[in-house]
């Protein structure tokens, strides 16, 4: 099976839509050889964003090797979702006692409410296997153990976790994409998909940006 490989990316999904064919994205090494691979081609796909559908061109690699194929999703892309990382993480995250920035609901404007009501129950169907994994993951990196059992939604715990996990990393890294960015890389952009599925560790070099939440 094709994985997704999910990279930080600089630019917003606007910008990249601009470049088309001419994006650029890091060459990841193979997930189960580890040699380098090989940029084979890519294809187009839309992400939605705030009311905007975009054209954007996703780049594949290739091990030589094994001839495992991977497509090479910029972070604002959600695996096997039309709408942007943003757009589903507003909504989410709203419905689970998230604080927000002002105007974050504009991020899913024009969105199906059945659409919005599906992408919060997928999340809250895998919250409690969300909430183990980075609550593992943080552990891992120093946060300190939770006091007792947390009260609150299964989805509200998962956003805690997420959350602890972005503090986790933040201290140790630095520069660290925003909490639900973060999240999404480290699963391989799928947050919201079929069960938790490392592609590849999270490895500093890999969430060393920054952007503006
Ligand atoms: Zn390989």
């Amino acid at each position: 099976m094709a994985v997704a490989f999910s990279w930080p990316c600089k630019v917003s999904v606007a910008v990249y839509s601009k470049w088309g064919r001419k994006v650029l994205a890091p060459r990841p090494n193979c997930a189960r050889c580890g040699a380098p691979m090989a940029f084979d081609g890519g294809y187009p796909r839309w992400v939605r964003e705030a009311g905007k559908c975009y054209s954007v061109f996703v780049r594949r690699a290739r091990c030589r090797g094994c001839g495992i194929g991977e497509a090479l999703l910029p972070d604002f892309v959600l695996a096997r979702r039309r709408d942007s990382t943003a757009a589903v993480g507003a909504a989410v995250l709203a419905s689970a006692g998230a604080v927000l920035a002002e105007g974050s609901t504009s991020l899913y404007q024009g969105v199906p409410a059945r659409t919005v009501r599906s992408w919060r129950h997928r999340f809250a169907e895998r919250a409690g296997e969300l909430s183990r994994f980075f609550e593992a993951l943080a552990a891992e990196r120093g946060a300190s153990a939770l006091p007792g059992h947390l009260a609150g939604a299964p989805a509200e715990q998962a956003v805690v976790a997420i959350g602890r996990f972005w503090q986790a990393a933040h201290r140790r890294t630095g520069e660290v994409p925003p909490a639900w960015f973060l999240a999404n890389l480290v699963v391989g952009s799928g947050l919201l998909g079929a069960r938790v599925d490392l592609p590849w560790p999270c490895k500093s070099r890999h969430i060393c940006r920054s952007r503006a939440p």
